[in-house]
């Protein structure tokens, strides 16, 4: 195992990619929370973590309120007495042609995936820096590196996840905290399902004409699984990326190659 006796905390790890990332860094030997709001979901994660044989706790936290993010924080270390790894994973996604997005979805999009992500950092670095070391691992994307048509922004949100994430890296590094990036592609998930329907929807595509579109974009020629993202994120978490502060690794098939 590469993380025992660990404690790693994952933003929205109830669903999607951040439930494989939780399920994934349980199966190296960490104890893993899931901060997210839907609570049923967030605890079904917390029992499948516990049925493994690690702790699990599931708080509710809103991302985007710095109360919430600084009180989950203190019930982490309450309950488990220090915080290894951050996974800020939780981010939000929508389409619209740019002349369409409002000044409310654009603040919404940066609040959660900007400020969010930020909060929870700002919230981690401190017991982190008095630990010695953390690793901070935040969910760009492929968006973050290119531009998208549609989602001007998702991307403008998802490029400043890099920016922050190489910034830290070198503020923290004195301190021994590792902060990289992974930037997944399309990935199986309900975020990639509704992101296709809404792209036929603006196209007037049918689902088989998006999805065909859609692979031929991408250079393996298939959506990715929430675990191979996963094992990305394990590996930032662990001992074998021990000299890599700073990094962003894409999982994308291929895609931003393109
Ligand atoms: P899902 O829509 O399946 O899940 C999103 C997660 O984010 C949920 O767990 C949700 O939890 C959480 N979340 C959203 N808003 C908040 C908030 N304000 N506070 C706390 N948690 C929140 O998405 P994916 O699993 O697909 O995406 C996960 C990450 O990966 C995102 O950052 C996304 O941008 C990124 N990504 C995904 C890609 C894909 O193809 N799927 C491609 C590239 C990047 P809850 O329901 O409890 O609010």
């Amino acid at each position: 195992m590469k993380l025992p006796g660990q404690v790693a905390i994952v933003t929205g790890g109830n669903k999607g990619i951040g439930r494989a990332i939780s399920l994934s860094l349980a199966d190296e030997g960490a104890d893993v929370v899931i901060a997210a709001r839907d609570m049923p979901a967030a605890d079904q994660v917390a029992d499948q973590i516990k049925q493994k044989g690690r702790r699990s706790l599931s708080i509710r936290t809103d991302v985007t309120q710095n109360e919430q993010v600084e009180k989950m924080i203190e019930e982490v270390l309450d309950e488990f007495g220090h915080i290894d790894v951050l996974v800020n994973n939780a981010g939000i996604f929508s389409m619209f042609p740019v002349r369409e997005i409002t000044e409310e979805e654009w603040d919404r999009m940066m609040m959660v995936n900007v400020k969010g992500v930020f909060l929870c950092c700002r919230a981690v670095i401190k017991p982190m820096v008095k630990q010695n070391q953390g690793k901070i691992i935040n969910i760009s994307s492929v968006a973050g590196k290119i531009g998208v048509p549609l989602t001007a922004h998702y991307c403008a949100s998802k490029f400043a996840v890099l920016g922050l994430t190489m910034s830290l890296a070198l503020e923290l590094a004195p301190h021994n905290i590792r902060v990289n990036a992974v930037c997944p592609g399309d990935i199986n998930t309900q975020m990639l399902e509704k992101e296709w329907q809404r792209f036929g929807k603006i196209k007037g595509m049918t689902p088989e004409e998006v999805r065909r579109t859609k692979l031929a974009g991408i250079p393996l020629r298939r959506v990715g699984q929430p675990e191979e993202i996963a094992k990305a994120v394990t590996f930032f978490a662990s001992l074998d990326s021990s000299y890599i502060t700073g990094q962003t690794i894409n999982v994308d098939g291929g895609m931003e190659s393109h």
